[in-house]
């Protein structure tokens, strides 16, 4: 009978530890597509809680007067967010009646849990190589004053940007986003992992395996087909980012 037990232990303690090396899910900009939200809208991150994903993506600019803001693209409804004013901003309504979110806004909605991560991507400047660099100072520091640090990753398709990051927040995450350095290049820089295109890792799929034996992050975008979601999860990828959230929940939580 103690046999048993111990047996049973045993199998307990090895499966959570498959499960801890399952492939997780990161929700693209939030759960938007099947839920009918805004893409990096608060919104969008509840519904990426609620459903359970083990990371919810979202994008930030700085407003002219450095007020960092959640969205994907450089312009809102016709407004670059760069060169217009916080205040302004602040008066943009998404579809569904929620204001464009500051970073702070955002995070203080995350920190109301403990599940999700926050995957923070940092927009490269469209101004200036300076100004990509003070906004990831400032939002580094944001998440450090709210208490987030332990709650965030950082993703950057801007080189210096992920190794400001890894300067100013030596215990941070940083994932490269772009595609065109390999693992080894990334690990001598002393960044964490790459977050890639599958497009990228079809074309070099040892870079999966060179990665996970120099223990870093394996990150892939955008992927919202099975069969790239299975070959991923197949390969043992750390996670896989995606608009179809509650189609990969199943396939890795089965
Ligand atoms: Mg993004």
């Amino acid at each position: 009978m103690r046999k048993l037990l111990t047996l049973g232990i045993l199998a307990q303690l090895t499966l959570s530890t498959i499960s801890f090396a399952q492939t997780k899910v990161v929700a693209h900009r939030g759960a938007f597509k099947n839920t009918g939200v805004p893409e990096n809208s608060i919104a969008a991150l509840k519904e990426a809680i609620k459903m359970g994903c083990d990371g919810s993506e979202f994008d930030v600019h700085m407003s002219a007067d450095s007020v960092i803001f959640v969205n994907h693209d450089a312009h809102i409804q016709g407004i670059a967010i760069e060169t217009t004013s916080a205040k302004d901003l602040a008066a943009i309504k998404l579809s569904n009646g929620e204001s464009l979110p500051t970073l702070e806004v955002y995070l203080k909605a995350g920190l109301k849990q403990k599940k999700t991560r926050l995957v923070l991507e940092l927009k490269p400047s469209a101004v200036s190589k300076e100004r990509g660099i003070a906004l990831t100072r400032r939002a580094v520091a944001m998440v450090n004053s709210l208490k987030a640090a332990s709650k965030v990753d950082y993703i950057s398709f801007d080189y210096d940007i992920c190794k400001e990051i890894i300067k100013i927040a030596p215990k941070a995450t940083v994932q490269y986003l772009a595609g065109n350095k390999t693992p080894a290049e990334l690990h001598a820089d002393g960044i964490h992992g790459f977050d890639y295109h599958f497009s990228v890792l079809r074309k070099n799929p040892e870079w999966i395996k060179e990665a996970k034996s120099k223990k870093m992050i394996t990150n892939v975008w955008t992927v919202n087909d099975e069969p790239d979601m299975d070959w991923l999860i197949e390969e043992g990828v750390s996670l896989i980012t995606t608009n179809e959230p509650e189609i990969l929940l199943k396939k890795v939580r089965k």
